[in-house]
């Protein structure tokens, strides 16, 4: 299958450098970005092309307990025996289905075409969700699961992409650094939610993960370490703002290390990454007082940096890598495609949703 649009502006490579020309795709690639214009090319209208959405770090099964009990501690809801977990023990299996399909449906509307789940409910949990993910074309995922029985952590590393710890306090320190060593020998993820509240950076760096999940409550020691060990992180920042536990140093871990971000819990915030991209655009403008603080950094954060944390091909667009971008209707009196699509655009606003050899037109 080929298809050719032109008349796009595209958010090029690595550093989504702005260029104007016509992409080409065939079996799924992309094989050709140039100003040639074919007999068949689909005219975009001056749309822009970006990389699709990489939503690092979800809780996707939590959509079946929207909202219960925002008004509570944070340990009261997600932690230990919490709210969440009541919940998920007390929903019926089709109901959690139905909440997944829903969501998938959320994250397929908002141009999200890759995320990674850190799945609770042990092996079980991890079979359940798979089972429903493998019917959708269109969006990528990997899931990191969790057990504290350690002879089911091999059973759970042959069915998943890799284990996400809770917290530190999850199982002792030996045994968490022997499934860590378990990950690497199988070429899987080890991936650990850190210092969401307590100060825990020095502890889950000695796990050598290969990516910590929050890190919104950290000080200048922690910050040096994660610079100094090139610990990619995922932020939170609106799923940390709704716990109400304070949001990220943005711009000091974006200086640090590779950052990505994900929507987090769909318990309490939604997956929609048009809004998590201006709330961390914007707060941290105001909390940082930085006006060159840019639109096209936190683009880059929620697209082709999630990727490359979560080891996943890569969706920049550039010639030879697998089409997977989206095409934004233009719209008049634009003058900065970075900012216009951080906050002005949202779901509406998307032409075409690209995948490989699915293409899907709006
Ligand atoms: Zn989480």
């Amino acid at each position: 299958m080929r298809i050719a649009f032109n008349n796009l502006r595209i958010l090029y490579g690595e550093d989504l450098e702005l260029v104007r020309g016509n992409i080409v795709i065939e079996d799924g690639k992309i094989v050709e970005i140039s100003n040639k214009v074919y007999k068949e090319s689909i005219d975009m209208k001056n749309g822009i092309a970006m990389p699709s959405f990489t939503n690092s770090h979800v809780h996707i099964v939590d959509s079946v307990c929207k909202d219960i009990d925002l008004y509570k501690p944070i340990d009261m809801i997600v932690g230990k025996g919490g709210v969440k977990f009541k919940c998920l023990e007390n929903k019926l299996r089709e109901e959690k289905e139905k909440a997944v399909k829903d969501a998938m449906e959320e994250m397929l509307k908002n141009a999200t075409l890759f995320f990674c789940d850190f799945r609770e409910e042990e092996k079980s949990g991890i079979e359940f969700l798979a089972n429903i993910l493998k019917s959708y074309k269109l969006i990528e995922y990997k899931i990191l699961g969790r057990s504290k029985d350690s002879k089911e952590i091999d059973s759970i590393l042959e069915i998943s992409d890799g284990i996400g710890i809770p917290d530190m306090e999850y199982m002792n320190i030996n045994d968490l650094k022997r499934i860590r060593v378990k990950c690497k020998k199988k070429n899987k993820l080890f991936a650990i939610h850190c210092s969401e509240t307590k100060r825990e950076v020095k502890n889950c760096l000695k796990l050598k993960p290969d990516f910590v999940v929050h890190l919104t409550n950290i000080d200048d020691y922690d910050l040096y370490l994660i610079k100094k060990y090139k610990i990619p992180v995922v932020i939170c920042p609106r799923a940390n703002s709704s716990l109400a536990v304070g949001v990220p140093r943005v711009k000091e871990l974006l200086e640090a290390t590779l950052v990505g971000i994900g929507t987090d819990n769909v318990m309490i915030n939604n997956l929609n990454m048009f809004r998590e991209i201006e709330y961390t655009f914007k707060i941290t403008r105001a909390i940082y007082r930085d006006y060159k603080f840019n639109a096209k950094t936190i683009l880059k954060v929620a697209t082709i940096n999630g990727r490359k944390i979560l080891k996943a091909k890569t969706n920049e667009i550039v010639e030879g890598n697998v089409a997977d971008f989206v095409i934004f209707r233009n719209k008049p009196f634009l003058h900065d495609e970075y900012l216009a699509i951080v906050h002005r655009y949202s779901s509406e606003d998307i032409k075409v949703v690209v995948k490989e050899n699915e293409v899907m037109f709006r």
